[in-house]
This record gives C-alpha cells, structure tokens and sequence, in this order.
C-alpha cells in the first residue's frame, strides 16, 4: 500500500508543480513581463494548466485513488497521508463533472469578455458589456447543470471559493450583518466631518514609502532570503513554495493608505502560505484553505492590527521620521483617528473597512438574483444604482463608477465577491480567540512585537493548509461555525470610539 500511496504522492506533487509554475508565470506577467509579451504567455498559461488536468484527471490517479481507499481508512483521519487522499478524491471528483470544451469556452469568453468590460468601462457604457456577461451567465448556467443538483443553483459557484459553503448559510450571516450596519454607517455619515483624513494625502516618494513598509511588515515576519516585496498595477499575493513567497503593492505618491495598508494585507497572505507544514510541501494541500479564511488573514493583519491603537503608538514616531514635511505637525491621535474614518462611497475597492461589507453584500445579492433569473441583465445598472442609495446613501454619477467598477464578473468569478466580507468576519471570530490566549497582545503591539501572534496563528490555523475543509479548519480555531457576534462587536466599538454613535 505505502507504494501506491507514493506513486501517488509523486503524480500530485508534479502536477502541484505545474500549478505553481503557472502562479509564477502569473507574478512574472504582472510585476516583470513587458505587455507585448501578453499573448504568449496566455498560451503557456493554457498549456501548463492542460498538464495539470491531465495530471489529475488520468486513470491511473483514480485507479489509485480506489486502491487506496483500505488504506485511508486504517489511518488517522488527521494523518498527513488519509488528509491527501481525501482532498485528492474530492477534487479529481470535481475536476472530472466538467467536460472539457466546456472548461475551454468559459476561458476564452473570460479573455473576450474583460477586453468588452474594459472598453465599456472606458466609456462609462454598460451596453458594450451587456452581450459578454449574458454569455457569462449562460455558461456559468451549462457549468452548474455538470453537478448534482444544489439547494440553490448560487451554491455551485460559491463552493468554487469556498468550499462547502452554502448559499443560505452567508445569506443568513448577511442578511444580520445589513440589519446591524445600515443604521451603523447612517449614524456615522451624519456626524463624518469629525475625522478628517486630510493628513494622508501630500506627497509620499515611493521609495521611503517602500522603506516603510518594508520595516512594518518585516516585523510581521517578511524575511528576505524567502520573501519578496515588488511594486504591481492590481496588488496581490503569490507564492512558488512556502520559502519562496512573492507579495505585491502600489505606491500612489500623493496618498499614502494604499501601500501602507496594502502591504500589511498581502503580507497577511504571505504569512498564511509561509506558515504551511513544511511537511505539505509539494503536495496540493500546500496552500490556505480557502478565499474566506485567506483573506480574514490579510483582513486581521492590515485592520484588527495594522489600524489599532498600539500598533500606531510604536509605528507613528517612526512614520513621522520618515515623513517629517508630512506629520511632524500631526498629532498621533489625528493621524490615528484618519487610518480608522468611516465614510460611505461609490468605489468598492477604496471603501473603508466598515462600509466595505455594504458593497459586497450588494453583489452577493445581485449574483444570486442574476443566476435565478431575477432581474434582467439590462435593467442591472437601475438596480444598481438604487441599491447603492438604499444600502450607502450614495449617488452614483456614472456606471463606470458603478455597475462596472469590477473586474470580477467579465473574468468569470460571479461566487467570489462574499469572501471578502467573510474573511472580515471570520478575522474577528479568530482575534477574539487569539486575545483570549495572549491577553497581553496589545502590550506586545506597543513594544513593535508581533511573533507571539504570528506563531499563534501559524499554529492554529496556518500550519494545516488544505488537510481539512474550510468548515473543519474554522472548527480547530474558533471551535464553531462562522458567527457574527465578534466583528459586530467590533465595528460597534470603533464607530463609538471614532465617531461617538
Ligand atoms: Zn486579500
């Protein structure tokens, strides 16, 4: 049995291989790649990703996957190898429902439809988009028929990011969180110009930005022999390997939020994949779980850490030597109370880490009501925009700052928005656990020491990587399901503490 498990092992870690290959072509293609080697690249994208279907979807991986089954079963159900073979079964399952030709057009309508949106966001001009996402949705319609049939036709696409999910269950979590933010956020914009963020704006020349960030998040535990930190257009994460880890930032000269916190996120990222058992190297479990608990990674170190008032009192000094011109008028308190301004506007990518969730819950529901049929794809504009009213008081001028503000539906990722806001959820479910077991955490904040919450982290839920579903990963940090309590708790706090509501 233990060959066949290694014949095995072996076929997974080569087409683990190819998978991280294609991630570094990717970094390559946004950090490095001069543009006219875009077409190209497609193509070796596409051939990389071919192998490593091909790789998982062959007879012998499944001859093996049965042999195997007597074996799992007389292991541990936490054991390294029953983890792998289980993770294994399920994805070449999933991988095996969708035919082919079918993969290949949502890839290639994926392509022509981000060229339309891009075009038709140029133009602020929803009908040059119209036509590509109605083909996005009837193929996501085709995708959906290759599985069996789900409580509601948007599980199948959310399961894509967050597997096991359920469609009910975040709309229940949802539905409470609009209840409570709402009010919230309608309280805070009756009393919005008592924070100012005046002081963020000036000029910040983007190589003593970078130094900064560099020192805030070497402190997180950024290390240059396994680390990189290179400036992009759209930042992101990467990695080839749980050494080799590549984050990513924009410098924008005259605002210095997006770097600052931004780097802080992606570190977030970083940490999570870096923290993975060595033991999983090479193996498809070699990864964060899933979009919800990554980005409650990124969420907790650029938010619950990186806007908190302890971590301010070690950094603001600091900041201020590096940008004396800037802040050296700038009291610690100004500055402190213009990180954490709450302010409701059209952009979700720019929207604060309040109102932020008004955003998502908007397209989450909007995702739902377009699969089911519930709003036609040419009214979507109209019920954009009055929804933005209802849920942020906001007006918005033009569809380029509306309906089309997002790359997410022309490349295909309709399933994808709610992660994000439940990353901010399950952030505060994990920070409340963390705290209780270092209650001297913000003290350590004060001195610039994060490693005891790092380890903890690392220990808690880094270190497994995809052995357990998401669910189950949840389950061994926080003992529970996702919860609302936590994050309410929290937000409540910082509008009190910001703006006296
Ligand atoms: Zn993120």
């Amino acid at each position: 049995m233990e060959s066949k498990f290694n014949d095995l092992k072996t076929r997974l870690a080569e087409a683990h291989d190819l998978d991280k290959l294609g991630w570094v072509l990717n970094w390559d293609q946004r950090t490095m790649m001069p543009p006219k080697g875009a077409a190209v690249r497609a193509e070796q994208k596409a051939t990389l990703k071919k192998l490593w279907l091909e790789k998982w979807t062959s007879p012998e991986v499944g001859k093996l996957l049965d042999d195997l089954r007597p074996y799992e079963e007389s292991l541990p159900y936490d054991s390294d190898e029953a983890s792998l073979i289980r993770y294994a079964r399920r994805e070449r399952e999933k991988l095996l429902r969708v035919p082919a030709d079918l993969e290949a057009e949502m890839t290639r309508a994926a392509a022509i439809a981000t060229e339309a949106w891009i075009e038709a966001r140029k133009q602020s001009d929803f009908a040059i988009f119209l036509p590509h996402l109605q083909k996005t949705v009837d193929l996501k319609h085709k995708y959906v028929e290759c599985f069996d049939e789900p409580d509601h036709v948007y599980d199948i696409l959310l399961d894509d990011f967050e597997p096991g999910m359920k469609t009910a269950e975040v709309r229940a979590v949802f539905d409470d969180l609009k209840r409570d933010l709402i009010p919230l956020i309608a309280a805070v914009n009756a009393q919005v110009d008592t924070v100012s963020d005046a002081c963020l704006r000036g000029h910040f020349p983007a190589e003593r930005q970078r130094m900064f960030c560099l020192s805030v998040i070497e402190r997180f535990g950024f290390r240059h022999e396994s680390w990189r930190l290179d400036p992009t257009v759209h930042p992101f994460a990467s990695n080839s390997c749980t050494t080799d880890i590549r984050i990513t930032t924009k410098y924008v000269e005259d605002f210095l939020s997006p770097a600052l916190f931004g780097s802080m996120h992606e570190c977030g990222h970083g940490l999570y994949e870096n923290g993975v058992s060595p033991a999983l190297e090479r193996t498809p479990l070699c990864r964060g779980v899933s979009l919800g608990l990554h980005e409650s990674q990124s969420r907790m170190w650029e938010n619950l850490v990186g806007r908190s008032r302890p971590f301010w009192k070690f950094f603001y000094p600091k900041l201020q030597a590096a940008f004396p011109e800037q802040f050296s008028a700038v009291d610690a308190e100004t500055f402190y109370r213009a990180v954490n301004k709450v302010h409701p506007s059209l952009i979700r990518i720019e929207a604060d880490e309040a109102t932020y969730n008004l955003h998502i819950i908007l397209r989450f529901e909007l995702e739902q009501e377009i699969m089911e049929g519930k709003v036609a794809l040419r009214d979507l504009p109209e019920v954009w925009n009055a929804r933005m009213k209802s849920y942020l008081g906001v007006d918005v001028p033009r569809d380029a700052d509306g309906v089309l503000q997002d790359i997410h539906w022309s490349s295909g990722y309709l399933g994808y928005f709610s992660t994000y806001s439940l990353g901010n959820i399950i952030s505060c479910q994990i920070w409340e656990k963390a705290l209780a077991a270092m209650p001297d955490l913000y003290e350590q904040f004060e001195r610039g020491e994060f490693m005891a919450l790092r380890e903890w982290l690392r220990e808690n839920l880094h270190r497994h990587g995809r052995k357990f579903t998401p669910k189950e990963t949840l389950q061994k940090v926080v003992g529970g399901g996702i919860t609302l309590g936590p994050y309410i708790r929290y937000l409540k706090s910082k509008a009190r503490e910001m703006y006296g509501v």
